[in-house]
C-alpha cells in the first residue's frame, strides 16, 4: 500500500507575483541554429509523454522535434522489489493516451495495480461516500512514476528520428521575436542552453513544472498561493491479506489521508482472483446499489525509507498560449494532490494540444500561430480551471471543524453518495 496524508504547518509562504518580463529580440542575420518544428522544455512526466505523443503522430512523420530535460536520463533496466514512494493514480483517460503511443503496454509488462473502488469519508462525522464500478470496470491504475518514466522513454527511443531527447540539458533564456516590424525579426524562438549552445523552435511547449521559466519568460501571470500543508508520502506494509483494489481516502481536519492499493507478490494473484469472483457474486445477488461501509486494512509497519516530504500549492497561468508558446501540465496548472489529478489533468493537455497540432500539420499550417493553439487553450482551461476550484474547495471545505460547515459537508457528502446519476458524473470527470 502507498498512503500519502497532507500536514498543516504554520505559516504559508505569500502568494508569488510574477511581472512580465518578456525578453524580444531584434534579428541580426543569418543564424547556424538548428530549427526545430517543435521544442518541448521540461522532460517530466508530461514534457517526456508530448514529446512521444508527437513523435508518433501521422502527420508530425516529417518535424523535428527536440525535449530538453534538465536532469539526467534515469535508466531503470530492473524493476527493484522495493516499491518507489512515487507512484500516481492514472485515470482511463490518461491509459488511453499512454496505450496510442504505445507506452501502456511497456507499463502493464512492468508494474501496476488497477483499483476499482474508492471510499472517501469524514472524520468529524459518520459521512462517506463509496465509488464503485457495477461492470467491474477498473476506477484508475496506481503506477510508479519511474515506470511511467521508463515507458516513455522506450517509446522515445522508438521515434529516435524525428525526437532528439538532450538530457543534462537547461534551457537558461528565451527570446521571442519583436512583433513589429515583422520584417526586421526572426520568426522563431531562440533558445539558450546552460553551455552556451543555442537553437531555434517554430512553436516552444513549457512543460517546466510549476515554477516554469517558458511562463515566466514569456510574461503570463500565474495567479499562485501555498497551502499550509505538506504531502507525506511512504510505503506500508499491510497486517492481513486483503483485496488490495480499493483506494481508501479519510478527510481530517489537519489534511486528508489516502491509502492507495499496491501489491503484494506474496498474494496477489490469488487476491486479485478471489476479489474478481467475489465480486461478481455480489453483482449477481445486489437487488440495488448499496454502498456498504468498508473498514481499510490496518497496517504493520511503514517502509521508514520510503517517507518523503512535498510542499504543496495551487498555480494557474493566467493564459495558455501565446504566439509560438504553450504551456502544458504543472507549468499551466498546478493542485492539491487530495484528487489525485494533476498528472491526469497534465495528459489531458497532451491529448488536446496534440489534436490542434496534428489538425494543423495536416493542413499544412504554422504550429506556433495563436489559430489553433487558442483552440488548445479554451478546451483546457474550461476543463482545468473546474477541477482546480473544486479541489480548493474541497481542501478549505474540509480542513475545518466548524459545526455548520461540518454539517454542511455531511449533508453534501450523504446526497452525493445516494444520488447515483451525480456520482456517475462525478466519476466519468474524473477518469477523463
Ligand atoms: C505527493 C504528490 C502526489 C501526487 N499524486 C498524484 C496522483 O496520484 N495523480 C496525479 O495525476 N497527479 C499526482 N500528483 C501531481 C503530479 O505529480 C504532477 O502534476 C506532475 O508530476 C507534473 O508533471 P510535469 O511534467 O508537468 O512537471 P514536473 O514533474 O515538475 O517536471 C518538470 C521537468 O522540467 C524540468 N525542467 C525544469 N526547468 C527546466 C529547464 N529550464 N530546462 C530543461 N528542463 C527543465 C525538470 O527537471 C523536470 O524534470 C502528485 C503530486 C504530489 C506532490
Amino acid at each position: 500500500m502507498a498512503v500519502r496524508f497532507a500536514v498543516s504547518r504554520w505559516g504559508a509562504a505569500p502568494a508569488a507575483h510574477r511581472g512580465p518580463l518578456v525578453s524580444c529580440r531584434r534579428w541580426s542575420g543569418a543564424s547556424a541554429d538548428t530549427v526545430y518544428d517543435v521544442v518541448v522544455s521540461g522532460g517530466g512526466l508530461v514534457g517526456a509523454a508530448m514529446a512521444c505523443a508527437l513523435g508518433h503522430d501521422i502527420h508530425f512523420h516529417d518535424k523535428k522535434i527536440l525535449l530538453l530535460e534538465a536532469g539526467p536520463k534515469k535508466e531503470l533496466e530492473k524493476l527493484s522489489e522495493t516499491y518507489s514512494n512515487r507512484v500516481s493514480s492514472i485515470s482511463p483517460g490518461s491509459a488511453t493516451l499512454l496505450s496510442s503511443f504505445g507506452a501502456w503496454d511497456h507499463i502493464c509488462n512492468m508494474r501496476y495495480r488497477a483499483f476499482r473502488r474508492m471510499q472517501v469519508w469524514d472524520a468529524c462525522s459518520e459521512a462517506l461516500i463509496m465509488f464503485d464500478k457495477d461492470n467491474l470496470d477498473d476506477m484508475g491504475y496506481i503506477v510508479e512514476n519511474d515506470v511511467i518514466m521508463h515507458a516513455l522513454a522506450k517509446q522515445l527511443e522508438a521515434v529516435s528520428d524525428r525526437v532528439t531527447v538532450l538530457y543534462r540539458s537547461r534551457a537558461v533564456g528565451y527570446t521571442w521575436p519583436c512583433p513589429f516590424p515583422m520584417t526586421e525579426s526572426s520568426p522563431w524562438v531562440h533558445i539558450t542552453l546552460g553551455d552556451g549552445s543555442t537553437l531555434q523552435t517554430k512553436l516552444l511547449i513549457g512543460a517546466d513544472g510549476h515554477n516554469s521559466g517558458v511562463r515566466q519568460a514569456a510574461g503570463i501571470r500565474n495567479v499562485s498561493w501555498n497551502y499550509d500543508q505538506s504531502a507525506v508520502v511512504a510505503t506500508l506494509h499491510l497486517s492481513e491479506a486483503t483485496e488490495n483494489n480499493v483506494a481508501w481516502q479519510r478527510f481530517l481536519p489537519s489534511g486528508p489521508i489516502a491509502l492507495l492499493p499496491w501489491n503484494d507478490a506474496n498474494h496477489t494473484d490469488f487476491i486479485d482472483s478471489a476479489g474478481t469472483v467475489l465480486q461478481h457474486a455480489i453483482a449477481l445477488l445486489k437487488p440495488t446499489k448499496v454502498s456498504a461501509r468498508q473498514l481499510p486494512p490496518s497496517v504493520a509497519r511503514v517502509d521508514a525509507k520510503s517517507r518523503v516530504l512535498f510542499p504543496l500549492g495551487l498555480g494557474h497561468a493566467a493564459e495558455y498560449v501565446r504566439p509560438r508558446v504553450a504551456l502544458i501540465g504543472d507549468a499551466a496548472h498546478r493542485v492539491h494532490p487530495l484528487a489525485g489529478q494533476g498528472v491526469n489533468m497534465g495528459f489531458g493537455d497532451i491529448s488536446s494540444l496534440v489534436h490542434h497540432l496534428s489538425t494543423a500539420a495536416f493542413n499544412g499550417r504554422d504550429l506556433g500561430s495563436m489559430s489553433h493553439l487558442t483552440g488548445y487553450e479554451t478546451d483546457r482551461q474550461r476543463h482545468n480551471t473546474a477541477l482546480l476550484a473544486a479541489t480548493d474547495l474541497l481542501k478549505r471545505l474540509y480542513s475545518t471543524t466548524a459545526t455548520p460547515l461540518v454539517l454542511l459537508r455531511t449533508w453534501g457528502l450523504q446526497a452525493t453518495n445516494a444520488v447515483s446519476p451525480l456520482k456517475e458524473q462525478i466519476m466519468a470527470f474524473a477518469s477523463k
